[in-house]
């Protein structure tokens, strides 16, 4: 009936262990892009360096033309791609950091910092405000284009209700400072760490299994391909099932559809309104039996003994089967 109630409130719990872990978490991380964020970007300012516009956009749309990832969809929005995206040779995704192809003999850097960096391209980092991508053609920087996301309604809800269940909120995410803190600021989390390539946000989720209790389990919420090993690691993995990549979704415990992140808050209400049912049907149960036999064995019922015994029995697990069903119709605050 848990599960029930879940699904009717667009959430996937994939079993009832989960239900039971829901209850537990004491600390969730949040990926920043897509799950806090809505992840439709903005194509702000577009900064050729060394080519005209529609070349920088050329070489732009050839590395993006292939990836699901938010910010390439949002680049190659409205545009026609599938001839480019054919045209490419030895594609690849670099994840946390951008793509790099080659596209009509030129190979083809965009992503953020880090990937130039990494990849020895000499250029100037923006501090502007929002995401920048930038661009490198064969071994020189090209410019960049500015990206604007916008946080999520209710994402700041969802942490001050977190909060108040006395569950901790980290923000993890791959972006650059200065914009994962002015997110953090916004939505009301305290602690957040940026710059982070995948395999760092999962290294978080283990040094925080590692030190945690049962009582304290460790959830993760993410959208990308990128996050899904730590969702796999989580005790709790929750995925944005609308904007997230099907190997997020698949590998997560939780599905949160229509990517509402107050949702994740409700399938902790959720799961704790189903053990509390759990509870009081057990304690509920034993106790009304202990009575009947208490009374049967001091003769206080009479000839009554057997019918109270048959209601106690068969009535009671009917009663509280009723019971258990009725969480279906429960309201969620
Ligand atoms: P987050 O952790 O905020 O969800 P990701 O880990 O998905 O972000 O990505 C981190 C950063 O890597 C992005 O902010 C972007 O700069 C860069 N990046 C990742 N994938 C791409 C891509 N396909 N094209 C351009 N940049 C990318
Ligand atoms: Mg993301």
């Amino acid at each position: 009936a848990g599960i029930g109630l879940a699904s009717k409130k667009g959430i996937v719990i994939k079993g009832a262990n989960y239900l039971d872990s829901l209850c537990k978490i004491g600390t969730v991380f949040l990926d920043k892009t897509g799950t806090l964020t809505y992840g439709n970007f903005d194509v702000g300012k577009v900064v050729p360096i060394g080519m005209s516009e529609d070349q920088f956009m050329k070489y732009l749309l050839a590395a993006e033309s292939r990836s699901d990832h938010p910010i390439a969809k949002a680049i190659c929005l409205h545009k026609n791609i599938s001839s480019i995206a054919l045209a490419q040779k030895h594609y690849e995704e670099i994840p946390g950091q951008g793509v790099k192809t080659e596209y009509m003999s030129h190979i083809i850097l965009a992503g953020n910092a880090l990937l130039l960096q990494s990849n020895k391209v000499k250029f100037d980092e923006i501090n502007a405000a929002g995401t920048p991508i930038y661009l490198a053609v064969d071994g020189r920087y090209a410019g960049y284009v500015l990206l604007k996301d916008v946080v999520r309604d209710k994402a700041k809800l969802l942490i001050k209700k977190l909060d108040e269940l006395g569950i901790k909120t980290v923000l993890l995410s791959g972006d650059k400072i200065e914009t994962v803190s002015e997110v953090a600021n916004e939505v009301g989390i305290k602690e957040f760490y940026a710059k982070l390539l995948p395999q760092d946000k999962t290294k978080f989720v283990e040094e925080a299994i590692a030190k945690r209790n049962d009582k304290n389990l460790i959830a993760f919420a993410g959208d990308g391909i990128n996050d899904t090993p730590s969702i796999i690691r989580a005790d709790v993995g929750f995925a944005m099932g609308g904007i997230g990549s099907d190997m997020a979704v698949e590998n997560a415990d939780v599905v949160i559809m229509q990517d509402h992140p107050l949702k994740i808050y409700d399938s902790i209400q959720i799961a704790r309104k189903t053990r509390a049912v759990a509870i009081f049907n057990i304690v509920f149960s034993l106790f009304v039996k202990l009575t009947v036999i208490t009374l049967i064995l001091l003769g206080v019922l009479g000839q009554a003994g057997m019918l109270v015994a048959v209601l106690a029995d068969t009535g009671l697990t009917v009663l509280l089967t009723l019971h258990s069903l009725s969480l279906i119709y429960r309201k969620i605050k």
